[in-house]
């Protein structure tokens, strides 16, 4: 008998056997999906790791429910990538899965069941009573069911264990096609029946609409839209949806209109892939810096595997990575260029489908499910050359020959996944899958990160300057806004200082636009009683609540409840309750009534919830559709907008004053970055930069656009206090329903972990937001040298917490326990 060693899509860290029936041998291989029953209630998608010819011992195998694949959808280099994901970032390969395979491709308990048509009951029914009834509703359903709507229509409870047992006599099937969530692409066209060239049944259609005159809008529309009549070129297909747009009709008039003959309609399968313009094909001319720095990025890899480029903002890093995904391409392998935030894709899809068009391919957590289940094949189905650019979980994708690796904006947090497992950083994994490929990165940032801007002042990485704006204009000027002074000189109405709002003023009269960051969404971070200060807090989460207006809610930033806001004082029962503070959406309100005459965009969570949101808000603000962006720190990262003159960054002390060793570095970055989206084209941009803190030395560096500056003396402070680049990182949480219990648990596992890794731990202690989602947290950190084994630190840290459970230490029932390694 053959057994599957297989990867579940779950926190487990190991594999588990399966039994493989004869009938599956061929179809079931490593790398290819299969289904199978885990527990007692749950059916999984789980991925064939290894095959193998030896019986486990101790326990009953099961078979393989299904198998669903008769191609692997792994490459192996993918399956190397999990592992050393799991590995060093101490979570599983089934936490791994998770992430790396588009949800399309994954069943979960939403199997659809269906009576075997095939199944004809015997005599001595071998089905239970339980098992009837779920026939019989199957019956009366007419229809594929899933697990849930059986249960609910019967009653029961743990359908699927019976379901399992139905399997395995044959009575009801599970089927492959609504098991996969995929369904593929379809647009609907409309056509003229009559053949071209046949004029006569083309006048008898004439006749038909005659005297129906929105019909014969219709039919005359879709005759112009084809090219009907045009005898020097093919018939073009007209999507039902182009010809109601331009024709202005009712789907009920092309039905009549379908009755009468005059014309068809029908679907076809579409491919994602069409870009919207046709491709030029011409690269970017490069500047005499710009040339010499991608000469020197050739030169920087013929040493390095990895080189960082220091470019300032607005110095066409992009033009350069144009010139070297075309190289790449030109050599037949692909690209991969990762963007850390979504919004960025939109600018750049533009810019790269003009020279690279239909092999640009984008992929990020926007598109729906059935969208990244194409891209997801279409990468896996081909070889051909190709640049993928997407949000960190593309490096997941199944690349087969990977020449370059782009990472974009590298300093940016947001490529680390905070929650939940696996808790990567997109850019040290694509670093990682780079290598396996054997293929160069390079890293780009006007910013770099501290500990890449340290690896490659000590020759780890290759380091390519460019020091100038491509059009020459200079870096914008800074100005610092003390907004104590302006508070008392009683010119600050609400969040905006009057030196912000004249800047902004100006920008706009002199025809430019102007961008304000804040970086807290929603209207009003508090709310409080002036009678007796109470304020609301989340149910669930040690956090105040922030109002939302348009919505007319207290939202839970961390675990997404709402609340209604009280009228009245649940305490005192006074009405008294204010909001206070601000968010995007008040900032908003305040910039419509202090520039009248603009018009405004807001961008932020709230605002890009759907597909085309990032989309929207980009085109119009680059179109010129409004003059004032207003947002989060979505507006920081590596837009390109022509017009920006004038950047404010409102509340500069909330990115300063946060409790952990990297606030400097991303308090500086966010201020460089944000204040590099202004006078990137024509003329020098001004930004403000509003603080209660004018002399902290950050201002300085930032003002002076001086990078350098700040590293020199940021890297002292963490050679002197031991963080990273000079040690490694480890947080362990814990969390528990039970305070008391949890106390206890933190207290005495940071002392197992003090026996064996002395003064590298430090904690517990409480997080600054102390219970989410009704669990408590502690936290302890773990400073390891940057050079010691991962994978002995994981099998300590896996035993330790063993070791506890085995203890019989009641707290640790109920416990959870996770990590994040170079947490950011
Ligand atoms: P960065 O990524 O370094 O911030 P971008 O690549 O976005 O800078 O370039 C800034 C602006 O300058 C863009 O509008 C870009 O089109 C323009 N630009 C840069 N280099 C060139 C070039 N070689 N030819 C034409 N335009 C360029
Ligand atoms: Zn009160
Ligand atoms: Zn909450």
């Amino acid at each position: 008998m053959l057994y599957a060693e297989v990867i579940l899509p779950l926190p487990l860290s190991v594999t588990f056997t399966y039994g493989v029936p004869r009938e599956m041998s061929a179809a079931v291989k490593p790398g290819h999906r299969v289904l199978v029953q885990f527990g007692a209630k749950k059916f999984y998608t789980a991925i064939v790791e290894s095959l193998t010819n030896e019986a486990p011992k101790g326990y009953e195998v099961k078979d393989i429910v299904m198998a669903l694949d008769e191609q692997p959808i792994l490459r192996r280099p993918q399956m190397q990538l999990w592992q050393w994901v799991a590995e060093y970032y101490l979570c599983s390969v089934g936490d791994v899965f998770k992430a790396a395979v588009p949800a399309g491709l994954k069943v979960e308990s939403e199997t659809f069941i269906e009576r075997n048509p095939d199944y004809e009951e015997p005599l001595d029914s071998r089905l239970s009573e339980r098992e009837v009834v779920i026939m019989q509703t199957l019956d009366h359903a007419d229809k594929k069911m899933t697990v849930a709507a059986i249960e609910k229509a019967t009653g029961f409870t743990n359908v699927s264990a019976t379901a399992a047992k139905m399997l395995e006599k044959g009575a009801i099937i599970i089927s492959e096609k609504l098991v996969e969530r995929y369904t593929s692409r379809k647009v609907t066209y409309v056509a003229v029946t009559a053949e071209r060239g046949d004029s006569d049944a083309l006048h008898a259609a004439f006749d038909k609409v005659k005297g129906a005159s929105k019909q014969e809008r219709a039919f005359i529309t879709l005759l112009e839209l084809s090219g009907y009549m045009r005898r020097d070129a093919p018939v073009r297909e007209v999507t039902r949806e182009e010809l109601l747009d331009r024709s202005g009709v009712s789907t009920a008039i092309l039905r009549a209109m379908v009755e009468k003959g005059l014309i068809k309609i029908y679907s076809k399968e579409v491919n994602r892939f069409m870009p919207q313009e046709l491709p030029t094909g011409e690269l970017p001319v490069l500047s005499e810096a710009q040339s010499r720095a991608l000469d020197e990025v050739h030169r920087s890899w013929i040493e390095h595997d990895v080189t960082l480029l220091h470019g300032v903002t607005s110095s066409g890093k992009t033009e350069l990575y144009i010139h070297l995904i075309n190289f790449v391409l030109r050599n037949g392998r692909q690209a991969l260029y990762l963007v850390p935030e979504i919004a960025l894709t939109t600018q750049l899809t533009r810019r790269l489908q003009r020279v690279f068009g239909d092999k640009v391919v984008i992929y990020h957590s926007k598109f729906s499910d059935n969208d990244r289940v194409d891209i997801y094949r279409r990468i896996l189905g081909s070889r051909e050359p190709m640049v993928v650019i997407g949000a960190r979980s593309s490096v997941f994708l199944p690349f087969a020959d990977l020449g370059l690796v782009i990472v974009d904006e590298e300093h940016e947090s947001s490529y680390k996944q905070q929650d939940p497992a696996p808790r990567y950083n997109g850019r040290d994994t694509a670093m990682v899958l780079a290598r396996m490929h054997g293929a160069k990165t390079l890293l780009g940032s006007a910013t770099p990160a501290v500990d890449t801007y340290f690896k490659a002042l000590n020759g780890k990485y290759g380091l390519v300057s460019l020091t100038r704006r491509y059009s020459g204009v200079e870096l914008p000027s800074i100005e610092i806004v003390d907004t104590t002074t302006a508070r008392k000189q009683g010119g600050m109405k609400g969040v905006l200082a009057p030196r912000t709002v004249s800047l902004v003023k100006e920008a706009i009269s002199d025809g430019g636009q102007a961008i304000l960051f804040l970086n807290r969404r929603g209207y009003a971070p508090v709310a409080v009683c002036k009678q007796c200060a109470w304020t609301p807090k989340c149910e669930h989460c040690d956090v105040s609540l922030t109002y939302h207006k348009r919505v007319d809610r207290l939202v839970c930033h961390y675990c997404g409840a709402v609340y209604p806001l009280p009228t009245v004082c649940p305490a005192c029962k006074e009405p008294a309750i204010e909001v206070f503070g601000y968010g995007t959406e008040r900032m908003e309100d305040e910039v419509d009534g202090a520039f009248p005459d603009a018009k405004t965009l807001r961008m932020d969570l709230d605002t890009t919830r759907n597909k085309d949101g990032y989309e929207n808000i980009i085109g119009d603000f680059s179109s010129g559709k409004a003059d004032i962006l207003v947002g989060t720190q979505m507006v920081t990262k590596g837009l390109d907008f022509g017009r920006v003159k004038a950047v404010g960054i409102v509340n500069a002390d909330a990115l300063i004053n946060q409790p952990d060793f990297r606030a400097s570095e991303r308090a500086f970055n966010m201020m460089s970055q944000v204040a590099g989206r202004a006078g990137r084209r024509d003329s020098r941009g001004v930004v403000a930069i509003q603080t209660r803190q004018p002399s902290h030395p950050l201002m300085a560096y930032v003002m002076a656009h001086d990078y350098s500056g700040f590293y020199n003396e940021e890297i002292e402070e963490r050679r002197k206090f031991n963080y990273p680049p000079f040690t490694r990182l480890i947080y362990i949480y814990l969390k528990h329903r039970d305070p008391r219990a949890l106390d206890e648990l933190a207290v005495a596992y940071g002392r197992r972990l003090r026996q064996l890794f002395g003064n590298r731990v430090f904690g517990p202690e409480e997080p600054l937001v102390g219970r989410v989602q009704t669990l408590y947290i502690r936290k302890l950190m773990l400073k390891i040298e940057v050079n010691a084994s991962m994978s002995k630190v994981k099998d300590i840290m896996r035993a330790t917490y063993e070791e506890m459970h085995s203890s019989g230490m009641q707290a640790v029932k109920g416990s959870i326990v996770y990590y994040d390694v170079d947490p950011c």
